[in-house]
């Protein structure tokens, strides 16, 4: 791909399904039901008001602009129509993904147990796509799952951030990770708007407690989680 800046990613016209005149890149968005998948992929301007219905996988997908430094990028993020509180998703969910988010939330242990089987999933369908995982509620006082005990990412190669759907913190981390991964620039950065006012803002000293945690938590050696070996 081009090494200059400005308008210069190059448009995939085999991946391109909705006539962007830009790289398009599916994303699936996996996890246990409630960990705020949908709260998360609604929070894009954009993708919210455009999204589409794939009946056939009984999938919502929220094409997502993005406009960068090197012209502008679209997501078509998939979310599920709530299938995974019942059952495990249909291959046709995943197939042809080129990025994941992995989401569980930090209030709920059970959602951060479960990853092995969603990771699994993602690795069978899309082998070697890159994956990103979030921890999702980091608003939330009482936090469940501490950064010291969020080890799966360091396990399986992830990357790992922190987010929280309703205050918008960290939204645009994954995505900006995910853009540079697929494009291949390294440099790469978001410009404009993207995102929905958030509903609240969120403490800052909580910020501040569970940054200080991680930065903590990524120097430390791997605890035992518990994790199964895959
Ligand atoms: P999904 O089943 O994974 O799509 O989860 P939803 O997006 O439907 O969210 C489940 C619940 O978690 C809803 O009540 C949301 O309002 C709540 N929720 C989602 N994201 C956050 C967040 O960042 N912080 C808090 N406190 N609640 C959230
Ligand atoms: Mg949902």
């Amino acid at each position: 791909m081009n090494q200059s800046p400005v308008n210069q990613l190059q448009p995939n016209q085999e991946q391109n399904t909705n006539n962007h005149q830009c790289p398009v890149f599916k994303i699936i968005v996996v996890g246990d039901g409630a960990v705020g998948k949908t709260t998360f992929v609604k929070r894009h301007l954009t993708g919210e008001f455009e999204k589409k219905y794939a009946a056939t996988v009984g999938a919502e997908v929220y094409p997502m602009k993005f406009f960068t430094n090197y012209g502008p990028i679209v997501f078509e993020v998939w979310d599920t129509a709530g299938q995974e509180k019942l059952a495990g998703l249909r291959d046709a969910y995943y197939v042809a993904a080129q990025g994941a988010i992995l989401m569980f939330d930090v209030t709920n242990r059970t959602s951060y147990k479960n990853l092995p089987s969603w990771y699994r999933d993602v690795v069978r369908v899309c082998n070697k796509i890159p994956i990103v995982l979030l921890g999702n509620k980091v608003d939330v006082f009482e936090r469940v799952v501490k950064a010291k005990s969020v080890n799966f990412h360091r396990r399986h190669s992830c990357q790992y951030y922190e987010v929280s759907a309703k205050t918008n913190y960290n939204f645009e981390r994954p995505f900006l990770w995910l853009a540079r991964r697929l494009t291949g620039q390294v440099a790469l950065e978001f410009v404009g708007e993207y995102a929905h006012k958030p509903e609240f803002v969120m403490n800052p000293s909580l910020i501040a407690k569970n940054e200080a945690e991680l930065a903590a938590a990524a120097n430390a050696q791997i605890e035992d989680d518990g994790e199964d070996e895959l």
